[in-house]
């Protein structure tokens, strides 16, 4: 940023950040459990991250819980938790319309972005994400017009925005076709949009955000796994010869959740709560859910159940904690503390369940059919390790436990 009046720093939530002095780009790489990239540098595929590990910062980060797309992606860019920015999940029940409203519209949320921050203090910004579903949250508050601001997502590149967006024709602009939602190409897209517009537009921070389409199907270090890995290796270098600070990180890691043969290994818990508590009592909420489902099933480990009030809640949660595949089994008031989570968009319960287990509703309320691999999925304590890398080498203070929110504080202000 080189603006003759621009402030040296922008606060956004409470939080102060440096203005870049050089085009500063944080990604997160949506379900990137710790592995997946060292393995594809073990298979000689990735020399680009095998430089950044190296020559410049390699360390790990917590997530928020749950660890799901939305609420991390929220966090990342506002830099706090969701009990400040309110994106808990993919959606919540709400007992004074009695009913469950998705999260998707940016009037739930409650804090502006740090990419509108910068663009109030004269910075050019830009963010491109994969799936349409996040990008409403992320652009909220943006302005368009003058060059100042563009954002799109990779699924609706196609969408004729006029420049509402920033930008007439992303298809051409790219110089890609429109990929399939459910592909590995969705997140290339994001990728060489990226590069397109650090050549053309040289914004002075920009956020890219995948899809972890490829991770919720194959494990680290598999063939499907590296070529996904070495392709983002591609961009990165091309990042980094556009002389980007590059900060990447990931909303939460991934694990199998399945048996053996393969069957996804799911504790019901409407089942399980309908025969404690009578059909129907209890109302289990899965926040995975979207409407994106095919390769999750809106199977995860993070659940919260609303109880009547005649329910002794206490009492249910020291029966669930003794249920095999139950982690923790929270009251809403411990739950929001410990993980610092909007109490009104959570249940009486919170139930994570552990590395190997997925939490479900009722057999009959999921539709499986579009899960062609073994169930890998995430939501809990056991994906909540992500990593944090960078091109460059970080000042970061002795013993700091790092949240992978703190992402635009690191590219912007811990850079050496
Ligand atoms: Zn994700």
């Amino acid at each position: 940023m080189t603006g003759r009046h621009a402030p040296e720093q922008v606060t956004c939530n409470g939080r102060a950040y440096a203005m870049p002095r050089a085009p500063t780009v944080v990604i997160c790489l949506d379900g990137s459990e710790p592995g997946y990239i060292e393995k594809t540098i073990a298979a000689g595929r990735a020399p680009t991250f095998a430089r950044f590990l190296q020559d410049g910062a390699n360390l790990h980060a917590q997530s928020v819980i749950p660890s799901f797309t939305n609420p991390n992606n929220l966090s990342i860019i506002t830099g706090r938790p969701p009990a400040v920015h309110g994106i808990a999940g993919n959606f919540f029940y709400d007992p004074a319309t009695n009913t469950e409203v998705m999260m998707n519209d940016p009037r739930f949320l409650r804090a502006p972005t740090i990419l509108k921050a910068f663009q109030d203090a004269g910075a050019k910004v830009a963010m491109v994400t994969a799936k349409d579903k996040l990008r409403l949250l992320l652009s909220h508050g943006l302005a368009y017009g003058g060059g100042r601001a563009i954002a799109f997502s990779a699924e609706r590149a196609d969408a004729a925005t006029r420049g509402l967006n920033g930008i007439d024709d992303v298809l051409g602009f790219v110089g890609r076709p429109l990929p399939d939602v459910y592909s590995a190409g969705l997140s290339e897209f994001v990728f060489a949009a990226g590069v397109r517009l650090m050549a053309e537009v040289r914004p002075d921070l920009m956020y890219l955000s995948t899809t972890d389409y490829v991770q919720h199907k194959a494990g680290p270090g598999t063939p499907l796994a590296n070529d996904f890995y070495a392709m983002i290796d591609g961009y990165l270098a091309e990042l980094d010869r556009q002389g980007a600070v590059i900060l990447a990180t990931a909303d939460h890691g991934m694990n199998d959740k399945h048996t053996e043969d393969g069957a996804p290994d799911v504790l019901y818990l409407k089942t399980l709560l309908d025969g404690w508590l009578g059909r129907d009592r209890a109302r289990v909420i899965l926040p995975i859910t979207d409407p994106y489902v095919a390769h999750h099933g809106a199977l995860g480990s993070f659940a919260t159940v609303h109880v009547p009030e005649a329910v002794d809640a206490g009492e249910l949660i020291g029966r669930l904690e003794a249920v095999p595949g139950v982690e923790l089994a929270l009251p809403r008031a411990e739950a929001c503390r410990r993980f610092e989570l909007p109490p009104d968009r959570i249940g009486d319960i919170v139930i994570i369940s552990t590395r190997h287990k997925a939490l479900g509703t009722a057999p009959e309320l999921h539709d499986l059919s579009g899960l062609d691999e073994p169930l890998r999925s995430h939501g809990g304590l056991t994906e909540q390790r992500v990593p944090v890398l960078s091109n460059r080498r970080l000042a970061i203070a002795q013993g700091r436990a790092l949240r992978n929110y703190d992402a635009f504080d690191l590219a912007l202000n811990c850079v050496t």
